[in-house]
């Protein structure tokens, strides 16, 4: 039985530190992975796996050859002039590659499900500038954590691990000097993980802009902390707050889904952009930099991929084979019924949506290609089953801190099931046939 060091396709985080022990056909072991890796790993032989082709015939979904749903596929897009594409931050940037090429050619839209999580960061940030940062710096020279808005001891399990206990390779100390500030709502299990020195900071729900603008205030005009303190954090942690902010030498804000699909969100995130750039410019031992913490393990990729193909990284809509102006995302688009069927690639809109545009979505034909059972395989008119990328086929993938990352193939898929990018190949293979 061989060992091999793997990545790990589980969340965003990509850790490249796996062992794992195969003989080829199957995994027997996985070491240094955490619950959700394993998980992840144990996916290839799951309860919940597709492993055929399935087609809607009478209200019953029926197994089916690969040929047959391919030729379905094709049908259902021949007869549409508006066809939605979306998903993709669960497969390879080679799959999101071709699905852009696709979209391409139907006249389609596509979108990721970035559009409503971290790609607003990167839209914000075309106006503000951002400053980012890696994984490998942060363990080496950290000395301040903000979680905003996030859970990352249960979203991404070994972030803080690496994060708030490496000692790195610059320094003889680690956690001692490393602050940890989490401030979210909601007591979450990150929050478990702080010391006697770090602040807890259980702000009120939709108050992070009246924080943020305060902070902002205090960059400029410092001493005029309000007596009162905001959004329910009192005077002296927020000058905590403010002093770790303006004296760390190298700080981080993680970014959340808190903050990312807070209903003022794009406000949001455009004030704290602006707040870490007042500090940054003010700073002249230090800075801060952002990491967004997208869950889905390459939704950063269709970011990168779109934009350099496109110069535009999501809401992508075209016409007589161009890209065209669009000021839609997924949202607008299934709200306004702009769309007369839905391929969906490796997600689950069904149970992520809301139920009034779930409803609308399943109201048009609906094709999914993913390895897995979900809410949007019991409403989908034709499932396609696609292999486990970093499992069972190789592909690239973008790390949270926009760190391109290979991943390999470890065994060969069941039924000899197709990758994504083989699927989407095999569907443009299908349209240049006509
Ligand atoms: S933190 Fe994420 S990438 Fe790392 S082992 Fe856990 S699930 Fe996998």
């Amino acid at each position: 039985m061989a060992s091999e060091r793997v990545t790990c396709s589980g969340c965003s985080l990509l850790c490249d530190d796996i062992i794992i022990k195969s003989d080829g056909l199957y995994i027997d072991e996985v070491i240094g992975a955490c619950l959700k890796g394993k998980e992840r790993f144990d996916q290839i032989t799951a309860k919940n796996r597709i492993y055929n082709p399935l087609i809607r015939k009478y209200g019953v979904l029926e197994k089916a050859t690969l040929d047959e749903s391919i030729d379905n596929v094709i049908n259902i897009i021949n007869k549409s002039s508006k066809p939605l594409l979306y998903g993709f931050s669960t497969v390879s940037c080679e799959a999101q590659l071709a699905g852009i090429k696709l979209a391409k050619h139907i006249n389609g839209f596509i979108d990721s499900n970035s559009t409503i999580c971290q790609g607003k960061v990167l839209n914000i940030s075309k106006e503000t500038g951002i400053t980012l940062t890696t994984i490998s710096e942060i363990i080496n020279k950290a000395d301040l954590l903000i979680s905003w808005g996030a859970n990352p001891a249960e979203s991404i399990p070994r972030l803080l691990n690496k994060a708030l206990f490496s000692r790195g390779k610059f320094r003889m100390t680690g956690r001692e000097i490393k602050t940890l500030i989490v401030i979210d709502p909601v007591k979450t299990a990150s929050f478990g993980v702080m010391g006697v020195r770090d602040v807890a900071l259980q702000i009120e729900c939709g108050k992070d802009l009246d924080l943020i603008r305060v902070l902002k205030e205090e960059c400029c005009t410092t001493d005029s902390i309000p007596t009162n303190g905001v959004a329910g954090i009192d005077k002296d942690d927020l000058k905590r707050l403010l002093l770790h902010l303006t004296g760390a030498e190298n700080g981080i804000i993680f970014i959340g889904q808190g903050i990312l699909g807070s209903h003022n969100g794009s406000t949001v995130i455009k004030e704290l952009l602006e707040l870490v750039q007042l500090i940054n410019a003010k700073q002249q031992k230090g800075r801060i930099s952002i990491i967004m913490l997208g869950g889905h393990y390459n939704m950063l990729g269709f970011d990168h991929v779109a934009l350099s193909v496109c110069g535009k990284n999501h809401g992508l809509q075209f016409e007589n084979n161009q890209l065209i102006e669009s000021k839609d995302n997924i949202i607008s688009k299934i709200e306004n019924e702009d769309f007369d069927c839905s391929l969906i690639v490796g997600t689950d809109p069904i149970s992520h949506l809301p139920w009034q545009l779930s409803k609308k979505l399943m109201a048009k034909p609906l094709i999914l290609i993913d390895n897995k059972q979900s809410a949007t395989s019991n409403a989908a008119d034709i499932i396609i089953p696609s292999a486990i990328t970093g499992i069972e086929c190789e592909g690239l993938a973008y790390r949270l801190d926009h760190i391109p990352i290979d991943l390999k193939k470890i065994v060969n898929p069941p039924n000899n099931i197709l990758s994504d990018k083989e699927i989407l190949d095999k569907i443009m293979e299908g349209f240049k046939e006509d």
